[in-house]
């Protein structure tokens, strides 16, 4: 019985983002990869959830007035106790094989992350069959993910730049030294693309195009030429309401991302000027690891060494580290059962 319950326990890893929800499986690695979106409609004033994940993200914008689709972690907390709980069940029992052994789950959270969220997603998982619940730091499963050598008595600086938030963190001997939180990510780069353009074209466009603006030709630098490369975008025309396409190209997406690049430069800044001398040192030896969907905007990492003057690099698989390092604190737990926490 024990080598049945080592093989086919499914003890899961997952990483609860604002933006996306991984599930890592012991054993597999990454079997579940979704937008953290819950559509639902209220009915007697009780929400029902009607789509998760991929099928709610694509309602995001669109749904009528009885339809509500939201992200339930949006700004790095549980902005809906209820709805983010249906959303965590529905992501395990996706995964969880039916007549299985109850699975031991780890979930990573973030480091400002109150007793109350904690205890909220500790009892959703429970709630969805896991046997044992236990909750990892984010930034600590960020830099374990992305390869850094955290157990070692040498500072080492994550930056985890996801939907909601950037976390920034300095770990040593497998323990957080400094850890800050800044509400701006993802999200904040694509409404700070929505009102330059509402600012300078008069033209309003939705969270999906923004997005799509960011992730095709966003960058954090001005481009040598003065313009870089544009795409074709559509919006509705505010002058007189009807629709309008328009073109911007990266020097454009530059001024606008001007801000949230900032933002974070200066978190890493503060950070640094925190961190004790002999483990700032390290840093500024080693460099910083950028993780997380936003680590990938474009020129980033130049951009925040030319501010900051430190070495950047971005992380292999940015947008999975989180999972990966959850996931491998479940698979060497042993070594590493220190950064897990079973009872808080
Ligand atoms: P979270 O951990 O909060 O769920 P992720 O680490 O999954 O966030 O990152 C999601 C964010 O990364 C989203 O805002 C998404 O738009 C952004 N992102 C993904 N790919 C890129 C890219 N190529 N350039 C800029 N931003 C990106
Ligand atoms: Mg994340």
């Amino acid at each position: 019985m024990a080598l049945l319950g080592g093989i086919l326990a499914s003890d899961m890893a997952i990483d609860l983002g604002t933006a996306n929800t991984l599930v890592y499986v012991k054993g597999k690695g990454i079997v579940l990869n979704e937008p953290s979106v819950v559509a639902y409609h209220v009915k007697d004033g009780k929400k029902q959830v009607l789509a998760v994940g991929e099928d709610a993200k694509l309602m995001l914008g669109r749904t009528p007035g009885s339809i509500e689709a939201i992200r339930p972690m949006r700004e790095g907390v549980i902005a809906d106790f209820d709805v983010a709980e249906e959303m965590i069940k529905y992501f395990i029992r996706k995964v969880l094989r039916r007549g299985w052994p109850r699975p031991k789950i780890i979930v990573c959270v973030p480091h400002g992350a109150t007793p109350v969220e904690k205890r909220a997603i500790r009892q959703s998982v429970l709630g969805a069959g896991a046997r044992r619940a236990g909750l990892i730091a984010e930034p600590i499963a960020a830099a374990i993910g992305a390869g850094m050598p955290i157990t070692d008595p040498t500072g080492n600086m994550v930056v985890d730049i996801g939907g909601g938030t950037t976390e920034v963190a300095v770990l040593s001997l497998g323990d957080i030294v400094y850890a800050r939180s800044v509400r701006v990510g993802g999200d904040r780069m694509d409404e700070a693309i929505i009102s330059y353009l509402r600012r300078q074209h008069n033209l309003l466009i939705g969270e999906s195009t923004a997005e799509r603006v960011k992730t095709s030709i966003g960058t954090a630098r001005m481009p040598d030429d003065g313009r870089g490369q544009s795409m074709e975008i559509r919006g509705r025309d505010l002058l007189n309401g009807v629709p309008k396409e328009t073109e911007i190209n990266q020097a454009q997406v530059a001024e606008a991302l001007a801000e949230p690049v900032q933002t974070i430069c200066e978190a890493v800044m503060t950070a640094l000027e925190a961190t004790p001398p002999d483990l700032a040192a390290d840093i500024v030896d080693r460099g910083v690891m950028l993780t997380g969907g936003g680590a990938l905007l474009g020129d980033l990492d130049l951009a925040l060494r030319e501010q900051t003057g430190l070495a950047i690099s971005v992380a292999d698989e940015s947008l999975n580290c989180v999972a990966l390092g959850t996931g491998k604190a479940l698979e060497y737990e042993k070594q590493l059962r220190h950064v897990i926490d079973y009872d808080s």
